[in-house]
Protein backbone atom coordinates (compact mmCIF):
# COMPACT_ATOMS: atom_id res chain seq x y z
CA UNK A 1 0.00 0.00 0.00
CA UNK A 2 1.29 3.53 -0.72
CA UNK A 3 2.32 5.66 1.78
CA UNK A 4 1.06 9.10 1.77
CA UNK A 5 2.93 11.89 -0.09
CA UNK A 6 5.92 13.01 1.79
CA UNK A 7 9.25 15.09 2.33
CA UNK A 8 12.12 13.20 3.64
CA UNK A 9 15.11 15.15 4.74
CA UNK A 10 18.44 13.20 5.44
CA UNK A 11 20.48 15.20 7.77
CA UNK A 12 23.97 13.32 7.15
CA UNK A 13 23.08 12.87 3.72
CA UNK A 14 26.16 11.91 2.39
CA UNK A 15 27.11 9.51 5.34
CA UNK A 16 28.25 6.65 5.62
CA UNK A 17 24.72 5.28 7.02
CA UNK A 18 22.79 7.16 4.21
CA UNK A 19 24.59 5.37 1.70
CA UNK A 20 24.60 2.18 2.64
CA UNK A 21 21.15 1.83 4.46
CA UNK A 22 18.76 4.47 4.15
CA UNK A 23 18.76 5.47 0.64
CA UNK A 24 19.63 1.99 -0.65
CA UNK A 25 16.42 1.15 1.06
CA UNK A 26 14.45 4.08 0.14
CA UNK A 27 14.88 2.79 -3.49
CA UNK A 28 13.40 -0.62 -2.87
CA UNK A 29 10.62 0.66 -1.53
CA UNK A 30 10.45 2.82 -4.28
CA UNK A 31 10.80 -0.27 -6.68
CA UNK A 32 7.93 -2.12 -4.41
CA UNK A 33 6.05 0.91 -5.23
CA UNK A 34 5.35 1.96 -2.07
CA UNK A 35 6.59 5.12 -2.47
CA UNK A 36 4.15 7.96 -4.51
CA UNK A 37 5.68 9.15 -7.65
CA UNK A 38 4.97 12.68 -5.70
CA UNK A 39 7.69 11.81 -3.05
CA UNK A 40 10.78 14.10 -2.42
CA UNK A 41 14.19 13.03 -0.57
CA UNK A 42 16.37 15.83 0.38
CA UNK A 43 19.60 15.03 1.23
CA UNK A 44 21.19 17.52 3.49
CA UNK A 45 24.93 17.39 4.45
CA UNK A 46 28.13 19.98 5.01
CA UNK A 47 29.51 19.29 1.33
CA UNK A 48 29.27 21.42 -1.24
CA UNK A 49 27.24 19.34 -3.79
CA UNK A 50 24.30 20.15 -6.46
CA UNK A 51 21.33 18.10 -6.93
CA UNK A 52 22.89 16.36 -9.77
CA UNK A 53 26.29 15.78 -7.90
CA UNK A 54 23.94 14.09 -5.24
CA UNK A 55 22.50 11.67 -7.74
CA UNK A 56 25.37 10.72 -8.89
CA UNK A 57 26.37 9.58 -5.60
CA UNK A 58 22.96 8.03 -4.69
CA UNK A 59 23.13 6.22 -7.78
CA UNK A 60 26.39 4.95 -6.82
CA UNK A 61 25.27 3.80 -3.70
CA UNK A 62 22.38 2.23 -4.37
CA UNK A 63 24.82 0.14 -7.13
CA UNK A 64 26.91 -0.84 -4.35
CA UNK A 65 24.65 -1.54 -1.17
CA UNK A 66 21.22 -2.35 -3.27
CA UNK A 67 21.35 -5.70 -2.68
CA UNK A 68 21.24 -6.06 -6.30
CA UNK A 69 17.35 -5.50 -6.42
CA UNK A 70 16.06 -6.28 -10.45
CA UNK A 71 14.39 -2.80 -11.01
CA UNK A 72 12.59 -2.67 -14.57
CA UNK A 73 14.63 -0.37 -16.54
CA UNK A 74 14.28 3.62 -16.10
CA UNK A 75 13.69 3.02 -12.53
CA UNK A 76 16.93 4.05 -10.81
CA UNK A 77 16.88 7.48 -13.11
CA UNK A 78 12.92 7.64 -11.90
CA UNK A 79 14.09 7.61 -8.18
CA UNK A 80 16.68 9.54 -8.71
CA UNK A 81 13.89 12.39 -9.78
CA UNK A 82 12.86 12.79 -6.95
CA UNK A 83 15.80 13.02 -5.31
CA UNK A 84 17.78 16.57 -4.32
CA UNK A 85 20.72 17.92 -2.15
CA UNK A 86 21.04 21.20 0.00
CA UNK A 87 24.58 22.17 1.77
CA UNK A 88 23.67 22.88 5.41
CA UNK A 89 25.79 23.75 7.60
CA UNK A 90 24.03 22.10 11.28
CA UNK A 91 25.81 25.06 13.28
CA UNK A 92 25.38 28.04 11.43
CA UNK A 93 22.64 29.89 8.86
CA UNK A 94 24.01 28.40 5.76
CA UNK A 95 21.52 26.64 3.57
CA UNK A 96 18.42 26.62 5.99
CA UNK A 97 16.25 29.23 4.36
CA UNK A 98 16.83 27.27 0.74
CA UNK A 99 16.23 23.81 2.18
CA UNK A 100 12.62 25.55 3.66
CA UNK A 101 11.89 26.59 -0.18
CA UNK A 102 11.89 22.84 -1.54
CA UNK A 103 9.51 21.91 1.51
CA UNK A 104 5.81 21.50 0.31
CA UNK A 105 2.91 22.24 2.76
CA UNK A 106 0.62 19.21 1.21
CA UNK A 107 3.11 16.75 2.40
CA UNK A 108 3.92 14.49 5.19
CA UNK A 109 7.65 16.02 6.57
CA UNK A 110 10.12 13.82 7.95
CA UNK A 111 13.59 15.09 9.19
CA UNK A 112 16.23 12.44 9.50
CA UNK A 113 19.03 12.80 11.68
CA UNK A 114 21.96 11.08 10.19
CA UNK A 115 24.40 12.87 11.81
CA UNK A 116 26.62 12.46 15.25
CA UNK A 117 24.38 13.48 18.04
CA UNK A 118 26.56 16.13 19.07
CA UNK A 119 24.55 17.85 16.42
CA UNK A 120 20.86 16.59 17.15
CA UNK A 121 20.41 20.19 19.73
CA UNK A 122 21.77 22.08 16.40
CA UNK A 123 19.12 20.89 13.86
CA UNK A 124 16.12 20.70 15.77
CA UNK A 125 16.59 23.84 17.23
CA UNK A 126 17.24 25.10 13.57
CA UNK A 127 14.28 23.64 12.10
CA UNK A 128 11.80 25.48 14.60
CA UNK A 129 13.79 29.28 14.47
CA UNK A 130 13.91 28.32 10.41
CA UNK A 131 10.84 27.46 10.27
CA UNK A 132 10.98 24.02 8.60
CA UNK A 133 8.90 22.44 11.70
CA UNK A 134 5.17 22.33 11.74
CA UNK A 135 3.36 20.52 14.48
CA UNK A 136 2.78 17.46 12.36
CA UNK A 137 6.21 16.58 11.29
CA UNK A 138 8.95 13.86 12.16
CA UNK A 139 12.07 13.74 13.34
CA UNK A 140 14.31 10.15 13.27
CA UNK A 141 17.00 10.22 15.30
CA UNK A 142 19.66 7.57 15.28
CA UNK A 143 21.79 5.80 18.01
CA UNK A 144 23.67 5.57 20.28
CA UNK A 145 20.52 7.52 22.34
CA UNK A 146 23.29 8.78 25.22
CA UNK A 147 26.01 7.16 26.48
CA UNK A 148 24.71 7.03 30.10
CA UNK A 149 21.52 8.00 31.84
CA UNK A 150 22.43 11.89 32.27
CA UNK A 151 23.38 12.08 28.48
CA UNK A 152 20.35 10.31 27.33
CA UNK A 153 18.22 12.29 29.85
CA UNK A 154 19.48 15.84 28.28
CA UNK A 155 19.23 14.36 24.72
CA UNK A 156 15.22 13.64 25.43
CA UNK A 157 15.63 17.10 27.06
CA UNK A 158 17.08 19.47 24.34
CA UNK A 159 14.43 17.22 22.04
CA UNK A 160 11.32 18.08 23.87
CA UNK A 161 12.35 21.68 23.60
CA UNK A 162 11.70 21.88 20.02
CA UNK A 163 9.49 18.17 19.05
CA UNK A 164 6.77 16.90 21.14
CA UNK A 165 7.35 12.80 22.00
CA UNK A 166 4.52 12.13 19.21
CA UNK A 167 6.75 13.49 16.30
CA UNK A 168 10.41 11.90 17.98
CA UNK A 169 11.08 8.73 16.60
CA UNK A 170 14.19 6.75 17.93
CA UNK A 171 15.40 4.41 15.61
CA UNK A 172 16.55 1.02 17.05
CA UNK A 173 16.88 -1.13 13.60
CA UNK A 174 16.45 -4.50 15.62
CA UNK A 175 12.38 -3.42 15.89
CA UNK A 176 13.03 -3.10 12.26
CA UNK A 177 13.36 -6.96 11.87
CA UNK A 178 10.23 -9.47 10.29
CA UNK A 179 11.27 -11.66 12.68
CA UNK A 180 10.86 -9.54 15.29
CA UNK A 181 7.16 -8.81 14.65
CA UNK A 182 6.67 -12.20 14.25
CA UNK A 183 7.64 -12.95 17.59
CA UNK A 184 4.71 -10.77 18.56
CA UNK A 185 2.15 -12.62 15.85
CA UNK A 186 3.38 -15.78 17.05
CA UNK A 187 3.27 -14.83 20.91
CA UNK A 188 -0.12 -13.02 20.66
CA UNK A 189 -1.81 -14.13 17.31
CA UNK A 190 -1.44 -17.76 18.64
CA UNK A 191 -3.59 -19.90 21.52
CA UNK A 192 -0.34 -22.20 21.52
CA UNK A 193 2.45 -20.39 23.58
CA UNK A 194 1.52 -17.49 25.23
CA UNK A 195 0.16 -20.06 28.07
CA UNK A 196 2.94 -21.67 28.52
CA UNK A 197 5.15 -18.19 27.92
CA UNK A 198 6.23 -17.79 31.90
CA UNK A 199 8.17 -19.37 34.74
CA UNK A 200 6.06 -22.20 35.47
CA UNK A 201 6.84 -23.38 31.92
CA UNK A 202 10.02 -21.73 30.38
CA UNK A 203 13.52 -23.34 31.89
CA UNK A 204 15.42 -20.10 31.03
CA UNK A 205 15.77 -17.81 27.60
CA UNK A 206 18.78 -16.98 25.76
CA UNK A 207 19.73 -13.76 23.77
CA UNK A 208 22.72 -13.80 21.37
CA UNK A 209 23.96 -11.42 19.09
CA UNK A 210 27.28 -12.57 17.39
CA UNK A 211 29.53 -11.08 15.17
CA UNK A 212 32.02 -12.02 13.23
CA UNK A 213 33.57 -8.29 12.43
CA UNK A 214 36.19 -6.41 14.70
CA UNK A 215 35.72 -2.71 15.49
CA UNK A 216 37.36 -2.34 12.40
CA UNK A 217 37.68 1.13 11.26
CA UNK A 218 35.40 2.56 13.96
CA UNK A 219 38.21 0.85 16.39
CA UNK A 220 38.41 4.73 18.10
CA UNK A 221 35.02 5.38 18.64
CA UNK A 222 33.80 1.81 19.44
CA UNK A 223 36.34 1.94 22.28
CA UNK A 224 34.44 5.01 24.32
CA UNK A 225 31.37 2.51 24.00
CA UNK A 226 31.94 -1.24 24.11
CA UNK A 227 29.72 -3.98 23.78
CA UNK A 228 27.10 -3.19 26.80
CA UNK A 229 26.83 0.48 25.83
CA UNK A 230 26.39 -0.41 21.75
CA UNK A 231 24.57 -3.44 21.61
CA UNK A 232 22.97 -4.54 25.15
CA UNK A 233 21.62 -1.20 26.44
CA UNK A 234 19.70 -0.73 23.50
CA UNK A 235 19.30 -3.76 21.40
CA UNK A 236 19.63 -7.17 23.21
CA UNK A 237 17.24 -4.51 25.98
CA UNK A 238 14.67 -4.33 23.25
CA UNK A 239 14.57 -7.83 22.50
CA UNK A 240 14.08 -9.18 26.09
CA UNK A 241 11.22 -6.55 26.18
CA UNK A 242 9.42 -7.98 23.36
CA UNK A 243 9.86 -11.73 24.94
CA UNK A 244 9.19 -10.97 28.19
CA UNK A 245 6.54 -8.27 27.95
CA UNK A 246 2.93 -8.64 29.01
CA UNK A 247 -0.11 -8.49 26.32
CA UNK A 248 -0.66 -5.13 25.03
CA UNK A 249 -4.12 -4.61 24.77
CA UNK A 250 -3.56 -3.27 21.50
CA UNK A 251 -0.87 -3.47 19.04
CA UNK A 252 -0.53 0.48 19.19
CA UNK A 253 2.38 2.50 19.94
CA UNK A 254 1.85 3.45 23.65
CA UNK A 255 0.61 -0.02 24.09
CA UNK A 256 3.10 -1.83 23.38
CA UNK A 257 5.44 0.77 24.61
CA UNK A 258 4.19 0.79 27.95
CA UNK A 259 4.99 -2.45 28.48
CA UNK A 260 8.27 -2.85 27.01
CA UNK A 261 8.83 0.08 29.98
CA UNK A 262 7.86 -2.17 32.62
CA UNK A 263 10.05 -4.84 31.81
CA UNK A 264 12.55 -2.66 31.88
CA UNK A 265 11.87 -1.32 35.26
CA UNK A 266 11.62 -4.73 36.77
CA UNK A 267 15.15 -5.79 35.96
CA UNK A 268 16.77 -6.52 39.07
CA UNK A 269 20.39 -4.89 39.33
CA UNK A 270 22.70 -7.66 37.26
CA UNK A 271 25.35 -9.56 40.55
CA UNK A 272 28.60 -8.66 39.08
CA UNK A 273 29.43 -12.84 39.13
CA UNK A 274 26.71 -13.40 36.47
CA UNK A 275 28.83 -10.81 33.80
CA UNK A 276 31.82 -11.58 31.70
CA UNK A 277 33.39 -9.51 29.57
CA UNK A 278 36.07 -10.13 26.96
CA UNK A 279 38.23 -8.43 24.80
CA UNK A 280 39.25 -10.58 21.21
CA UNK A 281 42.51 -11.67 21.05
CA UNK A 282 44.95 -11.18 17.31
CA UNK A 283 44.39 -13.97 15.03
CA UNK A 284 46.20 -14.95 12.37
CA UNK A 285 47.36 -12.50 10.08
CA UNK A 286 44.59 -9.54 12.11
CA UNK A 287 44.89 -7.65 15.19
CA UNK A 288 43.34 -7.81 18.61
CA UNK A 289 40.58 -5.96 19.97
CA UNK A 290 43.40 -3.22 21.18
CA UNK A 291 45.45 -3.25 18.07
CA UNK A 292 41.99 -2.08 16.45
CA UNK A 293 41.13 0.65 18.97
CA UNK A 294 44.95 1.81 18.78
CA UNK A 295 44.25 1.50 22.91
CA UNK A 296 47.05 -0.76 24.26
CA UNK A 297 45.99 -0.72 27.28
CA UNK A 298 41.64 -0.59 26.54
CA UNK A 299 39.81 -2.26 29.08
CA UNK A 300 36.70 -1.87 26.89
CA UNK A 301 34.67 -5.20 25.91
CA UNK A 302 34.24 -6.07 22.25
CA UNK A 303 31.80 -9.47 24.19
CA UNK A 304 29.81 -9.36 26.79
CA UNK A 305 27.38 -12.02 28.15
CA UNK A 306 25.03 -11.78 31.74
CA UNK A 307 22.38 -13.35 33.84
CA UNK A 308 19.57 -11.36 34.48
CA UNK A 309 15.80 -11.19 36.18
CA UNK A 310 12.94 -9.81 35.26
CA UNK A 311 11.23 -9.73 39.25
CA UNK A 312 7.46 -10.15 38.51
CA UNK A 313 4.83 -12.43 38.77
CA UNK A 314 5.27 -13.88 34.73
CA UNK A 315 9.29 -14.23 35.27
CA UNK A 316 10.34 -14.58 38.62
CA UNK A 317 13.00 -17.14 38.83
CA UNK A 318 13.83 -17.57 35.28
CA UNK A 319 17.19 -16.28 34.16
CA UNK A 320 17.63 -14.79 30.94
CA UNK A 321 21.08 -14.77 29.41
CA UNK A 322 22.38 -12.53 26.98
CA UNK A 323 25.54 -12.49 25.00
CA UNK A 324 26.88 -9.90 22.55
CA UNK A 325 30.49 -9.76 20.76
CA UNK A 326 32.67 -9.41 18.20
CA UNK A 327 34.76 -11.54 16.31
CA UNK A 328 32.97 -14.90 17.13
CA UNK A 329 32.51 -17.88 15.28
CA UNK A 330 29.72 -16.89 12.97
CA UNK A 331 27.29 -14.07 12.45
CA UNK A 332 24.18 -14.97 13.97
CA UNK A 333 21.40 -13.25 16.14
CA UNK A 334 19.07 -15.71 18.04
CA UNK A 335 16.64 -15.56 20.99
CA UNK A 336 16.03 -18.88 22.41
CA UNK A 337 12.95 -20.07 24.78
CA UNK A 338 13.77 -23.12 26.39
CA UNK A 339 11.15 -24.78 27.79
CA UNK A 340 11.13 -26.96 30.78
CA UNK A 341 11.89 -30.78 31.12
CA UNK A 342 8.09 -32.92 31.43
CA UNK A 343 7.49 -33.32 34.72
CA UNK A 344 7.74 -37.09 34.24
CA UNK A 345 8.93 -39.37 31.70
CA UNK A 346 6.97 -42.52 31.12
CA UNK A 347 9.90 -43.56 28.65
CA UNK A 348 12.62 -44.16 31.50
CA UNK A 349 16.17 -42.68 31.96
CA UNK A 350 17.44 -43.82 29.14
CA UNK A 351 15.81 -42.12 26.83
CA UNK A 352 17.63 -39.12 27.40
CA UNK A 353 17.20 -35.54 28.40
CA UNK A 354 14.52 -33.65 25.84
CA UNK A 355 13.35 -30.41 26.10
CA UNK A 356 10.94 -28.22 23.50
CA UNK A 357 13.05 -25.37 22.07
CA UNK A 358 11.95 -22.15 20.31
CA UNK A 359 14.20 -20.68 18.20
CA UNK A 360 14.19 -17.43 16.64
CA UNK A 361 16.61 -16.06 14.47
CA UNK A 362 16.92 -12.85 12.98
CA UNK A 363 20.26 -12.97 11.00
CA UNK A 364 20.83 -15.53 8.96
CA UNK A 365 17.93 -17.04 7.43
CA UNK A 366 15.37 -14.84 9.08
CA UNK A 367 12.77 -17.56 10.81
CA UNK A 368 11.84 -19.88 13.56
CA UNK A 369 11.57 -23.41 14.58
CA UNK A 370 10.34 -25.39 17.46
CA UNK A 371 12.25 -28.30 18.58
CA UNK A 372 9.52 -31.03 18.95
CA UNK A 373 10.36 -34.52 20.70
CA UNK A 374 9.20 -37.31 18.85
CA UNK A 375 9.85 -41.20 18.07
CA UNK A 376 12.81 -42.50 15.99
CA UNK A 377 11.03 -44.20 13.57
CA UNK A 378 11.93 -47.66 12.99
CA UNK A 379 11.96 -50.78 14.70
CA UNK A 380 14.56 -50.00 17.05
CA UNK A 381 12.08 -49.60 20.36
CA UNK A 382 10.89 -46.28 21.77
CA UNK A 383 14.01 -43.95 21.10
CA UNK A 384 13.14 -40.62 21.38
CA UNK A 385 14.67 -37.88 19.25
CA UNK A 386 14.36 -33.49 18.75
CA UNK A 387 13.21 -32.80 15.48
CA UNK A 388 12.57 -28.97 14.21
CA UNK A 389 9.62 -27.69 13.19
CA UNK A 390 11.15 -25.19 10.75
CA UNK A 391 9.35 -22.29 10.29
CA UNK A 392 11.80 -20.89 8.39
CA UNK A 393 9.45 -17.77 5.62
CA UNK A 394 10.66 -19.07 3.03
CA UNK A 395 10.15 -22.41 3.17
CA UNK A 396 6.69 -22.09 4.50
CA UNK A 397 5.59 -19.16 2.42
CA UNK A 398 7.71 -19.55 -0.99
CA UNK A 399 10.51 -17.57 -1.94
CA UNK A 400 8.68 -14.13 -2.26
CA UNK A 401 8.45 -14.16 1.73
CA UNK A 402 12.60 -14.36 2.13
CA UNK A 403 12.33 -10.96 0.20
CA UNK A 404 11.30 -9.12 3.12
CA UNK A 405 11.87 -5.07 3.51
CA UNK A 406 15.08 -4.53 5.28
CA UNK A 407 14.52 -2.74 8.99
CA UNK A 408 15.58 0.73 7.71
CA UNK A 409 13.34 0.12 4.74
CA UNK A 410 10.22 -0.95 7.19
CA UNK A 411 11.14 1.91 9.63
CA UNK A 412 11.49 4.65 7.70
CA UNK A 413 7.92 3.72 5.77
CA UNK A 414 6.44 3.65 9.70
CA UNK A 415 7.73 7.04 10.17
CA UNK A 416 6.17 8.31 7.15
CA UNK A 417 3.08 6.21 8.14
CA UNK A 418 3.30 8.10 11.85
CA UNK A 419 3.48 4.37 13.54
CA UNK A 420 5.65 4.90 16.17
CA UNK A 421 5.39 1.31 17.93
CA UNK A 422 8.23 0.13 16.57
CA UNK A 423 10.38 2.78 18.01
CA UNK A 424 11.70 3.77 21.26
CA UNK A 425 9.73 5.87 23.57
CA UNK A 426 12.45 8.61 25.71
CA UNK A 427 11.38 6.75 29.03
CA UNK A 428 12.09 3.43 28.01
CA UNK A 429 15.75 4.43 26.59
CA UNK A 430 16.22 5.88 29.95
CA UNK A 431 14.97 3.10 31.67
CA UNK A 432 17.61 1.40 30.10
CA UNK A 433 20.75 3.42 30.87
CA UNK A 434 19.46 3.14 34.60
CA UNK A 435 19.51 -0.13 34.56
CA UNK A 436 22.86 -0.36 32.44
CA UNK A 437 24.40 2.73 34.64
CA UNK A 438 25.67 0.73 37.87
CA UNK A 439 26.81 -2.13 35.84
CA UNK A 440 29.71 -0.06 34.14
CA UNK A 441 30.40 1.58 36.88
CA UNK A 442 30.55 -1.36 39.03
CA UNK A 443 33.65 -2.21 36.39
CA UNK A 444 35.28 0.71 36.51
CA UNK A 445 34.97 0.54 40.09
CA UNK A 446 36.86 -2.47 41.02
CA UNK A 447 39.15 -1.76 37.64
CA UNK A 448 37.96 -5.22 36.29
CA UNK A 449 39.47 -5.94 32.56
CA UNK A 450 37.96 -8.36 30.42
CA UNK A 451 38.90 -11.90 29.72
CA UNK A 452 41.22 -12.44 25.88
CA UNK A 453 39.01 -14.70 23.37
CA UNK A 454 40.15 -15.91 20.59
CA UNK A 455 38.96 -14.81 17.53
CA UNK A 456 36.22 -17.44 15.74
CA UNK A 457 35.22 -18.59 19.01
CA UNK A 458 32.32 -18.11 20.93
CA UNK A 459 33.99 -16.15 23.61
CA UNK A 460 35.83 -16.42 26.72
CA UNK A 461 35.50 -19.96 28.89
CA UNK A 462 33.90 -18.11 31.46
CA UNK A 463 31.24 -16.88 29.40
CA UNK A 464 30.01 -20.97 28.80
CA UNK A 465 30.88 -21.30 32.50
CA UNK A 466 28.10 -18.87 33.40
CA UNK A 467 25.53 -21.31 31.68
CA UNK A 468 27.19 -24.32 32.90
CA UNK A 469 27.17 -23.28 36.48
CA UNK A 470 23.77 -23.41 36.21
CA UNK A 471 23.52 -26.78 34.63
CA UNK A 472 22.26 -25.16 31.52
CA UNK A 473 24.50 -24.68 27.84
CA UNK A 474 23.76 -21.80 25.35
CA UNK A 475 23.55 -22.91 22.11
CA UNK A 476 25.64 -23.24 19.65
CA UNK A 477 26.69 -20.06 17.44
CA UNK A 478 26.97 -21.57 14.22
P1 LIG B 1 29.34 9.83 8.77
O1 LIG B 1 30.48 10.46 9.49
O2 LIG B 1 29.64 8.89 7.66
O3 LIG B 1 28.42 10.99 8.15
C1 LIG B 1 28.16 12.16 8.85
C2 LIG B 1 27.28 13.07 8.00
O4 LIG B 1 27.01 14.24 8.78
C3 LIG B 1 27.92 13.54 6.70
O5 LIG B 1 26.93 13.55 5.70
C4 LIG B 1 28.35 14.97 7.02
O6 LIG B 1 28.36 15.83 5.90
C5 LIG B 1 27.26 15.38 7.98
N1 LIG B 1 27.70 16.47 8.85
C6 LIG B 1 28.71 16.47 9.75
N2 LIG B 1 28.81 17.68 10.34
C7 LIG B 1 27.86 18.47 9.80
C8 LIG B 1 27.44 19.81 9.99
N3 LIG B 1 28.05 20.62 10.86
N4 LIG B 1 26.41 20.27 9.26
C9 LIG B 1 25.77 19.47 8.39
N5 LIG B 1 26.10 18.19 8.16
C10 LIG B 1 27.14 17.69 8.86
O7 LIG B 1 28.41 9.17 9.88
P2 LIG B 1 27.44 7.89 9.73
O8 LIG B 1 28.24 6.67 9.92
O9 LIG B 1 26.62 8.02 8.52
O10 LIG B 1 26.53 8.02 11.04
C11 LIG B 1 25.50 8.97 11.18
C12 LIG B 1 24.74 8.69 12.47
O11 LIG B 1 24.18 7.39 12.40
C13 LIG B 1 25.60 8.71 13.73
O12 LIG B 1 24.80 9.15 14.79
C14 LIG B 1 25.92 7.23 13.94
O13 LIG B 1 26.19 6.94 15.29
C15 LIG B 1 24.63 6.62 13.49
N6 LIG B 1 24.74 5.23 13.07
C16 LIG B 1 25.55 4.89 12.03
C17 LIG B 1 25.63 3.57 11.63
C18 LIG B 1 26.49 3.15 10.46
O14 LIG B 1 26.45 1.98 10.13
N7 LIG B 1 27.20 4.04 9.83
C19 LIG B 1 24.87 2.59 12.27
C20 LIG B 1 24.03 2.98 13.32
C21 LIG B 1 23.98 4.30 13.69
Amino acid sequence: IPVDPFDLVIFGGTGDLARRKILPGLFRRYCSGQMPETAQIVGAARSDMDDAGYREMVAEAIREFGGGRACEDGTLDAFLARVGYVAVDAKGEGGWADLKGRLRDDAVRAFYFSVAPSLFGDIAERLQSFGLATPASRIVVEKPFGNDLATAQALNATLARHFDEHQIYRIDHYLGKETVQNLMAVRFGNMLFEPLWNAQYVDHIQITVAETVGVGGRGSYYDKSGAMRDMVQNHLMQLLCLIAMEPPARFEPDAVRDEKLKVIRALDPVDPHHIVRGQYEASAGDGGYREHAENPRSTTESFVALKCHVSNWRWAGTPFYLRTGKRLRARTSEIVVVFKDAPHSIFGAESGRHRNVLAIRLQPNEGMTLDVTIKEPGPGGMRLVDVPLDMTFAKALGPEAADVPDAYERLIMDVIRGNQTLFMRGDEVEAAWAWTDPIIAGWQKRGEVPKPYESGSSGPEDALMLMHRDGRKWRDIR
